[in-house]
């Protein structure tokens, strides 16, 4: 299993020379099988370049098929659903899941993300492709093929958030982004779905000192997710959702001090990146 990161950054993408090595686009993580099925985490802007390579095979020749699950649906892990071309082409099965929230389905969110006061589309039925939006349960295992895919929910300020485990060939990845655990630390749940996974890709948007100003923002610090590493017995750590005000030198200094402070080995995600699970 590989996972490729498409976009890395958190609440808004970032253009700019000072961005470029971890990159500016905001999430979105594909994740492949040895057998060649792809299951995407998130919609945010990095999907507009996982677009032109799926386009070139055979999503440009409407066969293709991909399962997407959404961690929640703010606006920096959807705003890539309406310029991800794929979903323009007839014949595409593109299959969106994530959860309900406060009485409002998916589709309904993602409906009104379409309406023309944000968009040209005005709607997911001018879609081409046959999308079917999904609202799951979590807690559960989610339908995707050539994956086991189990999730939770996480918190999120006063939100929630799906957290994931992924498992295929024999290995695991854990993603648990936009994610701010309690005071005493992560919750039983949580630490049962990442328990032993070869990859954690975790939120860790502040440096710790960023942190103590922003407590209750719903996201993590560097040294939060590294004890949530340690304590699960992941075997290895990517820091992700990486803030705006982070350009590469400052992400530089928080992966070295990250390396020195932590027993499991780190690294921060890379937009364009592959990482062999
Ligand atoms: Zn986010």
């Amino acid at each position: 299993m590989k996972i490729r990161f498409w976009g890395v950054r958190g609440s808004c993408a970032t253009p700019g020379g000072r961005y470029l090595r971890y990159g500016g686009n905001t999430t979105a993580i594909e994740v492949r099988s040895d057998s060649g099925h792809r299951i995407l985490i998130d919609l945010g802007t990095g999907v507009t370049e996982l677009a032109k390579e799926l386009m070139a095979a055979e999503f440009g020749q409407g066969k293709g098929v991909l399962p997407v699950l959404l961690t929640h649906t703010h606006v920096d892990h959807i705003q890539g659903l309406p310029f991800f071309t794929p979903l323009f082409i007839r014949g595409n099965s593109i299959r969106i899941m994530g959860r309900e929230l406060a009485g409002v389905s998916l589709k309904e969110v993602l409906q009104d993300q379409l309406n023309g006061h944000y968009s040209p589309l005005y709607g997911l039925e001018n879609l081409a492709a046959g999308l079917e939006v999904q609202t799951l349960k979590t807690g559960a295992s989610w339908p995707a093929e050539g994956f086991e895919v189990k999730t939770e929910l996480a918190p999120h300020g006063s939100t929630s958030v799906v957290a994931c485990r992924i498992t295929a060939d024999g290995k695991s990845v854990v993603i648990m982004t936009d994610v701010e655990h309690a005071p005493e630390g992560i919750s039983p749940e949580l630490t049962e779905l990442a328990r032993d996974c070869d990859l954690l890709v975790h939120d860790a948007m502040f440096s710790d000192s960023e942190y103590a100003q922003r407590a209750g923002w719903g996201h993590s610090s560097v040294g939060s997710a590294i004890a949530v590493a340690e304590s699960v017995g992941a075997r290895r750590l990517a820091l992700f959702h990486h803030s705006p005000d982070s350009s590469d030198e400052h992400l530089d200094m928080i992966v070295g001090q990250a390396t020195e402070s932590s027993s499991v080995a780190v690294f921060a995600a890379q937009e364009g990146h592959d990482v062999d699970i």
